[in-house]
């Protein structure tokens, strides 16, 4: 079974958002994107690093502004605010999740839109579900630009998605169906799961639990998407069966190496168009 690896694709998107950012130094704009990190949860510590380098390289400024774990909401929304009022920060990103005592929906709710390079922002997912140009969520946009590098034909085709999150699950849900596909989106309530899941020319899996996509889930021939990133005796493994899936699937996406490699080349990308908004 082909593998649709997520590397190459990534690094052709990293290098057109460094073809940006060059051109955009060149007219006296460094493209910036600040991510607020509160706490010190090792997980958020690793995608927050992740993401600096991958900035650094694509020459785009990043700086990450940290708080506490006990920090107020007052503290984090003051933070945000300033961002908001900064004309050298383009892109804003608010390192979920945060410490329980804290809303997300309320700081996701006052990054200005035009800064919410994650795409979270009611005014952003909005957009996406009237099919106005906007922030879309780098994760879902991400498995997009997958598919079309690997020729995945999606008019007319019935794609499923397991989770319906706002990160993931919604916004890829609204991608597909803007594609022409027919969507299906299940979630923990769906009855017969597997009998949905049988139909999918194109299968996601977004649910974060290891090993929840069996072979027997899977339509032969099918493309299937994991998104999912969970640790399983301390190794990273996504929420597909690989080893069952891949007899059985048309194409799988490999965890690590996969969505996640596409998540943050549109990270950059966003920032990019931020930038090119704000600058020009
Ligand atoms: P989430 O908010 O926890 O959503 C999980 C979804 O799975 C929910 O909609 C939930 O249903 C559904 N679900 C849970 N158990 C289920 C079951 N037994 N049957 C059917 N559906 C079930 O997670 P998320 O933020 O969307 O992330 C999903 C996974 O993707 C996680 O592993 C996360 O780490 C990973 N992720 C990876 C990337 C990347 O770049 N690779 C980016 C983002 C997320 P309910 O709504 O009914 O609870």
């Amino acid at each position: 079974m082909p593998v649709m690896e997520g590397r190459s694709v990534a690094e052709r998107w990293k290098a057109d958002a460094a073809n940006r950012a060059k051109a955009c130094r060149a007219r006296g704009i460094v493209p910036h994107l600040a991510v607020v990190l509160v706490g010190d949860d090792p997980g958020s510590q690793i995608y927050v690093r992740n993401k600096e380098k991958a900035c650094e390289k694509a020459g785009i400024l990043s700086s990450v502004i940290r708080l506490d774990a006990d920090c107020t909401q007052e503290e984090l929304e003051s933070v945000v605010k300033e961002l908001n009022e900064d004309e050298a920060v383009h892109g804003i990103l608010v390192q979920l999740p945060l410490p329980g005592h804290l809303s997300e929906q309320r700081v996701i709710d006052i990054i200005d839109p035009k800064k919410d390079v994650d795409g979270f922002h009611a005014v952003n997912a909005g957009k996406l579900a009237c099919g106005q140009k906007g922030f879309v969520p780098c994760t879902a946009i991400g498995v997009m630009k997958l598919l079309e590098a690997y020729d995945i034909p999606i008019r007319g085709r019935r794609a499923v998605i397991i989770g319906r999150s706002n990160i993931v699950g919604k916004p890829l849900a609204m991608l597909l169906l803007a594609a022409d596909a027919t969507v299906t989106i299940c979630h923990s309530k769906t009855e017969n799961l597997k009998e949905i899941t049988r139909q999918a020319d194109i299968l996601v899996a977004a649910v974060g639990r290891a090993n929840f996509v069996t072979a027997d889930m899977v339509k032969p021939g099918a493309v299937v998407i994991d998104v999912g990133t969970n640790r399983l005796n301390g190794k990273l493994v996504g929420d597909v069966n690989a080893e069952e899936v891949s007899q059985t699937a048309g194409y799988l996406t490999p965890v690590p190496g996969g969505v996640g490699q596409m998540t943050i080349a549109m990270l950059l990308s966003n920032t990019m168009d931020a930038a090119e908004q704000y600058g020009f």
